[in-house]
């Protein structure tokens, strides 16, 4: 029975690294998937990139609106509709109805779905479509990655020009502000500490 997969960790725990690890693995015994993200990460494009310097081009993006399923069912036929795997990069930024259909294509059409993504956004509350996949997933795992400190990072603490903030928009576009914007791994005590406490 095929099933849907959310493998969830903080920023930098090598998430788009294990997609293409998983897609590699699955061509190599010549099987078909399909490489899909949302298209408001507008960072790489229509480019899965790893820190590992590994990069690779989606078969599609997904627009806020879009109807997942009918994607996917377009996108398939290429293959004859033969596709192993359905994978989906930064699938925090999936709404919860395009998760909601994420779980009737593995179910409904028989094809299993890995999605990847980050859990908590800079003020420690779940992306929407990130809360939706706790919820409906058959299976939970997390990539974990290391705090400055050397615990394991829970949260993503946000800089802009180097300097934590702890208010803003839940998704900030680097190409819109004039400062640079990036993120930490954090564990929890390193974060309350820099956050004075606050937790949103
Ligand atoms: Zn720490």
């Amino acid at each position: 029975m095929a099933k849907l997969y959310f493998r969830y960790g903080a920023m930098n725990s090598g998430k788009s690294t294990a997609l293409l690890q998983a897609a590699f693995n699955y061509e190599e015994r010549g099987q078909h998937v399909l490489l899909a993200k949302p298209e408001i990460d507008t960072k790489g494009a229509d480019q899965i990139s790893s820190r590992l310097g590994v990069e690779r081009q989606v078969d599609f993006l997904i627009a806020p609106d879009a109807d997942l399923r009918a994607l996917v069912v377009e996108h398939a036929a290429r293959y004859d509709g033969r596709v192993a795997c359905l994978l989906i990069d930064e699938a925090q930024f999936l709404t919860p109805a395009q998760v909601d259909d994420l779980l009737r294509i593995v179910v409904d059409d028989g094809i299993p779905a890995l999605a990847y993504g980050i859990r908590t956004d800079f003020q420690t509350r779940a992306f929407p479509g990130s809360a939706r996949l706790l919820e409906l997933a058959h299976s939970l795992e997390e990539l974990k990655t290391i705090c400055r400190c050397g615990r394991k990072a829970l949260f993503n603490a946000r800089l802009v020009g180097g300097r934590f903030v702890f208010d803003g928009d839940q998704v900030a576009i680097d190409e819109l502000s004039h400062e640079k914007v990036t993120y930490e791994s954090m564990c929890a005590e390193c974060y309350l500490r820099e956050s004075g406490g606050r937790l949103s």
